[in-house]
């Protein structure tokens, strides 16, 4: 189930919109960031941790949307962490007695998601900068992007950056529209990627393939030419969406359509005051 990245570092790619689960390897057991998507993927990599002898110790969500905050009781107990911020925003989601409804409206009906464990986020204070585990040292790079309290995890040590909803290859940038200014902190969140991008090797995003220091770069690129065409005029010509997109991504582009036409309704309620 879960392969190699580097040496220490695994990962497992759902077939449910590629989303990444990634294994760090420590001293006692191992970090699970994003546990997956489907029961059944949950439970193997239960089972291949088990295998390996090597339990969760820690777990670790890079944001509240719920495709990032599942587990399964196979995984046991340890404490699975988020920011300050991602942990508060799943608190008050819970907190809508109908969030589950919510949630199942989303879902291809084949696809088997457990709910029952989602979002028992515990919350790192503010000021962490890394994770409190017996393990290689991981580094919260916290931003404000695509949604609140979204983190990438840097583990300096295997020079891997798990980037959360950023830098995919299958999906464009997915604005945080709930804040006060998306397009100013997308672009800022990609310098800030930008700025640390000499200490990856290896980057993984939370949906969609890895990618080496290059395509780092490239991604980056790719990613700002996206937010820069939506704060001009929403026309892009990105690869990820219109005829060049992946087959079976074809809804990316009713993402982008979706965004665009948000961000042209607020500039025009800013400009009429
Ligand atoms: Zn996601």
């Amino acid at each position: 189930m879960l392969r190699q990245v580097v040496e220490g570092v695994l990962a497992h790619e759902s077939e449910f919109i590629e989303s990444n689960a990634v294994v760090v390897q420590g001293e006692a057991g191992v970090l699970l960031i994003d546990a997956g998507i489907t029961a059944e993927e949950m439970v193997a990599i239960a089972d291949d941790l088990r295998t390996l002898g090597q339990p969760v110790v820690a777990g670790f969500a890079t944001h509240p949307h719920w495709d990032h905050v599942l587990w399964n009781a196979r995984l046991g107990e340890a404490p699975r962490y988020g920011t300050a911020r991602c942990a508060a925003d799943i608190r008050a989601f819970l907190s809508d007695e109908h969030w589950k409804e919510d949630i199942v409206e989303e879902l291809p009906p084949e696809v088997d998601v457990p709910l029952e464990l989602l979002g028992l986020i515990t919350g790192l204070p503010a000021e962490a900068t890394q994770i409190p585990w017996d393990g290689p040292k991981v580094r919260i790079i916290e931003h404000q992007a695509h949604a609140a309290g979204h983190a990438a995890l840097l583990i300096e040590e295997r020079r891997v950056l798990v980037a959360g909803d950023m830098l995919s290859d299958v999906l464009i940038p997915m604005l945080d529209l709930s804040a006060v200014d998306p397009i100013e902190d997308y672009l800022a969140a990609l310098q800030l990627f930008e700025g640390g991008a000499g200490d990856v090797d290896v980057f993984i995003p939370g949906h969609g393939s890895v990618g080496g220091a290059d395509q780092l770069r490239e991604r980056i690129e790719r990613d700002r030419a996206y937010v820069l065409a939506l704060r001009a005029d929403g026309v892009s010509s990105d690869p990820r969406i219109g005829p060049s997109a992946k087959p079976g991504w074809e809804w990316v582009s009713d993402v982008h359509n979706g965004q665009a036409q948000r961000l042209a309704e607020r500039n025009e309620r800013g400009s009429t005051g």
